[in-house]
């Protein structure tokens, strides 16, 4: 007879869980995750905005943040099965006190792996973000997991359409690096919101390189805005 699968529990005194998720890694998931975690507690002062970066093979959110306290753990690269990843989840998400939180951004890694699976199978999620640039090879990855989040029942939010448009900062010619619209179809196609688009921007990577990322500095630049809107249609 088929294993029952635990019940979905709620993070004690957490309102909204969202995932933010992508099929393939280096479109930029973690950098939206950062500022729309940002840009969310800046929309109201009063909201109390968790960030926890799930990737537990490769974390970027500590360097984006500009963290400095070393985890307690070995530093060791993490070589987990399945079980493993799922205990790490459940204790991670489910045993740290969070405090009261209006939002709880998950980081996510790449992929529909076993951290996925576990976060949908032990956790409420409220909903998930999908982030992707207009490139095919990017969408394709993108869409499965999309997908993989309606089918287990937790709402896709939308689209962040990232890097699909690049402004040269001196004759402000636009140039679509990645492609154009992919991010717009695909969400037709699947039926779908377009949260937000990202220019392709370097104060966007220096943000994130030196852990200020652009949305600390307020939410008037135009780099800030893009975020602001995402963090305005979840
Ligand atoms: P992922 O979490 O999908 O692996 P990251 O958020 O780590 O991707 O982004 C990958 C790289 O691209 C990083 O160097 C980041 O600074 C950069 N990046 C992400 N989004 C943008 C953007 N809109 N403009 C410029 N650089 C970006």
């Amino acid at each position: 007879m088929a294993k029952s699968l635990p019940k979905r529990q709620k993070i004690q005194d957490v309102d909204n869980v969202i995932v933010v998720a992508s099929g393939k890694g280096g479109v930029g998931k973690s950098t939206t995750s950062v500022n729309l975690a940002i840009a969310l507690s800046n929309i109201d002062k009063n909201h109390s905005v968790g960030l926890l970066d799930v990737d537990v093979f490769g974390p970027s959110i500590p360097k984006m943040m500009n963290l400095q306290e070393k985890p307690q753990l070995d530093k060791n690269p993490v070589v987990w099965r399945g079980p493993m990843v799922m205990s790490a989840v459940q204790r991670l998400l489910l045993r740290t006190s969070w405090g009261a939180l209006d939002y709880l951004i998950l980081d996510l890694p790449p992929g529909t792996g076993d951290t996925q699976l576990s976060i949908s199978q032990l956790i409420e999620v409220n909903g998930a973000v999908i982030v992707s640039t207009p490139q095919d090879i990017a969408l394709i990855d993108a869409r499965k997991g999309a997908e993989m989040f309606q089918k287990v029942g937790i709402p896709v939010l939308g689209l962040v359409q990232n890097m699909s448009v690049f402004q040269c900062p001196k004759c402000g010619h636009k140039e679509h690096i990645f492609g154009e619209n992919g991010v717009a179809k695909m969400a037709e196609d699947i039926g779908v919101e377009i949260l937000g688009d990202v220019p392709l921007d370097q104060r966007i990577r220096i943000g994130s390189d030196e852990g200020q990322p652009v949305t600390l500095e307020g939410l008037s630049s135009p780099q800030a805005a893009a975020y602001l809107k995402i963090a305005e249609n979840v």
